[in-house]
Parts: structure tokens; C-alpha cells; sequence
């Protein structure tokens, strides 16, 4: 990389492309941009630059070959694997792609819409909703994740069951490859067999590929009937097998299947205002939170639903349910799952994996490795919540109680070990759906397949030959 001359040139000649009023360089100004969601990390950014135009990002990119500067694209910042915030350096610059944030079109005929990087989740929702359409990406960061992040992380959420993951979602990319060059990939298609399909490299590629400015994304007839249900049971196998249930009763209409353990939905009541337990009288060891949902507005589906659980209960797989009886409910019991997150953060120490494992295997893979870390660390809290649809888990571990954060971040390595080596064992994945930024890089290094890291190192070579494109970052 550049020497200090040459790099200090470097930054002028960036400021210069966005001018005035489209970078940052005093540290105060930078740091948000430069931390970690979750608080734990402070990266140091030699400048933040925020683009108005693609023709910037062009100019951007070859500006930082020229002077050999690495470029961290980044949208929201909402990311969890250290992938969208510079190293701690002070040698990379934050592009921020906040200001690049048009909805170029929406095609209610297509069933697709065109949006640029910086536009924030919750917007493209609406722009769909606008024109009788869904677009069903849902997260709990969607008031904040922007589309060229959550392109770049391949982001799932909770409709991942029915939908599928932003890659299934995402028809185009236009994006600024490593050498300056743009890649009008932006076609509605939904077919296009011409060679490999460079669109999918980009998706997931945590900005190290190149950066991505648009995208044109698929929608769905918007559902008119939708039954959400709040569901206590005693373990995750009767969660597997409620699911199987559910499926099959109502016709596959479940769009979401998230498992919850006690422990979290306490830890969410605890810390998070205006929240309540659902099922104040029942207060079972694992609850479900599930969506169903059906484009027609007379399905019926409340009654199927009903009836289902009744099925459940009889058969075991269930102990207790309610119903949402309004939007307003519904959206009070996501807010549980969703603010869970927010929660944990608040409640200081821990380590979050976000691991999957066949859906099938997953009620042993939580008990196999809630025992292994309490053998490791009696008292430790473990919360696997999360996507059981897909047999995706956020598996959270906790300190014990009155453990203090050096004594438990000083165990770190050996936890997450005990963690990762049972998803392993499982067949798993050590990242389903956040990436791996800087926090995994380790990990895929010593766990991928030899033949797919030759490979993936020889595309970023290939692509990015001078390492400028978010160095540090994946491979
Ligand atoms: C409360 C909470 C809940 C969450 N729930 C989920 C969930 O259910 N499912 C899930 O998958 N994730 C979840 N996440 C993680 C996060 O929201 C997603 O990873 C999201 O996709 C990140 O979007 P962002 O705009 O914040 O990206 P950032 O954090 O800014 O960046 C993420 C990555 O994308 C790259 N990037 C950003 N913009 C571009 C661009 N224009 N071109 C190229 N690369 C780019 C960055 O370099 C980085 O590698 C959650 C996070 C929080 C805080």
C-alpha cells in the first residue's frame, strides 16, 4: 500500500471527486462509521467518502488504484461480522453509500423494482406496498440495513422458509468492479444463461468484489390473509416437528418459523420497553413465533390455523397458543423476536454465533452443545434463538452470572471453538446468513473446503489484483 506522501495525495485527490460536503475526516466525525454494531470493535477510518453518483464511484475506485488506498463500501453499518467498518490501521476509507438512495423504478407488471445501494430496507418495502406488491425480505435492521449491504451479505431474515435469501431476490446488479469498470448487470431477467453468473459472486461478497450501486429485485403478489401465532411448547424437537405439522395442515403456508428459548424472551421483557409476554399463563421453556400467509383475502386460513394447533396440542407437539387478533398484535409479538438482538447487546457480555444445521439435526445440535459449554463453564447462559424454518440458529452464549468481561472474553477462542467444532460434526455452516467479514476469517480459512478457498482466493486475485476492494475482508 501507498507510503504516507503518496497516500496523503491519495485522500486529497478522493476529497476532490466527492467535493465539499461528501467526506468526512475528523475522528469524531468518522467513528460511527468505523464501529461495530454490536459496540465491541472501533475500527479507524482515514476518511469517509459518500458518493452522489455512480460516475463518483467510478472515479473513487480508480483513484484509490492509482494510490493503491483499500475501500471499505458500507450501507448501514447494521452488519455482525466486522465486514462493513475499516480495520484499526488508519489506512482505509469508509465509502458510504448513503447518499446513492433513488428508487429508479418499480414494474408492478414485472413484479420487480430498481433500487439504488443506499436505499434502506423499510423504503423498498413500501415502494412495493405502493403498487400492491411485497417484497419480502424482513429483518429486524430493516429500518436501517441498506440494499447494497444487504445484497452484499447475502442477508436471509425471516420470510428466508418461502422466499428465499437475498440471493433468490435479487434479478440485477449494477455494481463498480475493483478496476473501475461498471458492470451493467441492472436486467429484470429471469432467465440468463450467459456464462458464469458474476451477479451471484457480487451477492454475498461483503464489498470485496466490488461495489455494488443498484439493484433490481423481484416482488410478490402481496398477501391479504395472514395468521401469526405465538406457540409454547417444551423443546425444539417438538418445534421440528410443529413445523413438519404446520406445512403440511395448512397447505405450506407458513412464511416464518423462528424458536425462541425462555431465557431470551426474559431477557426481551426485561430490556426492551412496551413489551409483554404473550403468554403470561404459560410460560414454557421454548416458544415459536410463526407467519402464515395466503395472496387471497378469503382463504380461510385463520380457521386452518385453528384447527392445525388444535391437531398440535393433541398430538404433544404443542403445550399452549394464541393468535394474533390484529396487526397491532402480531407486530407486538414480532417485536419480541425482533428486538432480541437490541437486548442482548444491552445485557453486556457475550459471543454470538450464527451457525445452521439441517433442520432436522437441530434440536440435538443445541442440546449436544448447550451440555458441551456448561461442562466448559458451569453457569454459562446459552440462547439459541432464531430461523429454525431454516435451520439457521443464532446461537448466543452468555457469561455466568457476576463473571466479569475480561474473565469471559478471556475464554472467548476456546468457546467459540467448542461451537464451531460441533457444527462441523453436524455438517453445519459456520455462518448461515451474516457473513464473515473480519470476525471469521480465521475460521473459513482453517474450515473451508481446500478447493473452494483456492478458488475463492483465485477470483479476488483475478478481480482485484491490487487488494484495494475492503482488504482484510473474507479471504
Ligand atoms: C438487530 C439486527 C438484526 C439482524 N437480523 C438479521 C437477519 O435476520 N438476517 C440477516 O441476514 N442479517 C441480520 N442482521 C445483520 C445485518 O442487518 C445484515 O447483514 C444487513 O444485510 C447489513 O446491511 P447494511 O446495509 O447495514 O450493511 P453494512 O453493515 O454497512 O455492510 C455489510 C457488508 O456489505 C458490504 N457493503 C455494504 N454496502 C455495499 C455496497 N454498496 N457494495 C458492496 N458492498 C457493500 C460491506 O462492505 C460489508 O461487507 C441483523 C442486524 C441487526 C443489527
Amino acid at each position: 500500500m501507498a507510503d504516507i506522501d503518496t497516500f496523503d495525495h491519495g485522500l486529497a485527490a478522493l476529497k476532490a471527486i466527492v467535493g465539499d460536503g461528501g467526506w468526512l475526516d475528523q475522528p469524531g466525525d468518522m467513528a460511527p462509521f468505523a464501529r461495530d454494531w454490536r459496540g465491541g470493535y472501533d475500527g479507524v477510518a482515514a476518511l469517509v467518502v459518500k458518493p452522489r453518483s455512480v460516475d463518483q464511484v467510478v472515479e473513487l475506485v480508480k483513484c484509490a488504484n492509482k494510490y493503491r488506498i483499500g475501500l471499505v463500501p458500507q450501507g448501514g453499518n447494521t452488519g455482525l461480522v466486522l465486514a462493513g467498518i475499516p480495520d484499526q490501521s488508519g489506512r482505509q476509507v469508509v465509502v458510504s453509500l448513503e447518499r446513492l438512495n433513488r428508487i429508479r423504478a418499480v414494474d408492478a407488471d414485472d413484479f420487480s423494482l430498481v433500487a439504488e445501494a443506499g436505499v434502506i430496507l423499510t423504503q423498498v418495502q413500501e415502494a412495493a406496498e405502493a403498487v400492491d406488491r411485497l417484497f419480502p425480505l424482513s429483518l429486524g435492521s430493516q429500518g436501517s440495513a441498506r440494499i447494497g449491504g444487504l445484497v452484499s451479505t447475502n442477508a436471509g431474515g425471516v420470510h428466508v422458509l418461502r422466499y428465499g435469501s437475498m440471493r433468490a431476490l435479487v434479478l440485477g446488479v449494477e455494481a463498480v468492479l475493483p478496476n473501475g469498470e461498471v458492470f451493467h448487470g441492472l436486467t429484470p431477467l429471469r432467465k440468463d444463461n450467459t456464462g458464469y453468473d458474476l451477479k451471484q459472486l457480487l451477492v454475498g461478497g461483503e464489498g470485496t468484489l466490488g461495489i455494488v450501486t443498484a439493484v433490481t429485485l423481484k416482488l410478490f403478489p402481496r398477501p391479504r390473509d395472514v395468521v401469526t401465532a405465538w406457540v409454547a411448547l417444551d423443546d425444539p424437537d417438538k418445534a421440528v416437528g410443529l413445523l413438519a405439522h404446520l406445512r403440511a395442515a395448512t397447505g405450506d403456508q407458513v412464511c416464518a418459523f423462528e424458536m425462541i428459548p425462555r431465557i431470551g424472551v426474559d431477557l426481551t421483557l426485561q430490556h426492551i420497553p412496551d413489551t409483554r409476554d404473550p403468554l403470561p399463563g404459560t410460560p414454557s421453556p421454548w416458544v415459536v413465533l410463526t407467519e402464515m400467509s395466503s395472496t387471497r383475502a378469503d382463504s380461510g386460513l385463520r380457521e386452518v390455523a385453528e384447527a392445525a394447533l388444535a391437531e398440535a396440542f393433541e398430538r404433544g407437539l404443542a403445550r399452549d397458543a394464541v393468535l394474533a387478533e390484529s396487526q397491532a398484535q402480531g407486530q407486538a409479538m414480532w417485536k419480541i423476536r425482533e428486538t432480541l438482538p437490541l437486548a442482548e447487546r444491552m445485557d453486556g457480555i457475550g459471543l454470538h454465533h450464527d451457525i445452521s444445521v439441517s433442520v432436522a439435526r437441530m434440536p440435538a445440535y443445541i442440546t449436544e452443545g448447550t451440555a458441551a459449554l456448561e461442562a466448559l463453564m458451569p453457569g454459562v447462559r446459552v440462547i439459541a434463538f432464531g430461523h429454525l424454518g431454516d435451520g439457521n440458529i443464532h446461537f448466543s452464549v452468555h457469561g455466568p452470572l457476576g463473571m466479569t468481561p475480561a474473565e469471559f472474553y478471556g475464554r472467548a477462542r476456546e468457546i467459540s471453538a467448542c461451537v464451531y467444532e460441533l457444527v462441523l460434526k453436524y455438517g453445519g455452516s459456520i455462518s448461515a446468513e451474516h457473513g464473515i467479514g473480519m470476525e471469521k476469517r480465521e475460521q473459513l480459512a482453517a474450515t473451508a473446503d481446500p478447493a473452494k478457498l483456492w478458488a475463492l482466493r483465485a477470483i479476488k486475485t483475478a478481480l482485484d489484483p491490487n487488494g484495494i476492494m475492503n482488504p482484510g475482508k473474507v479471504v
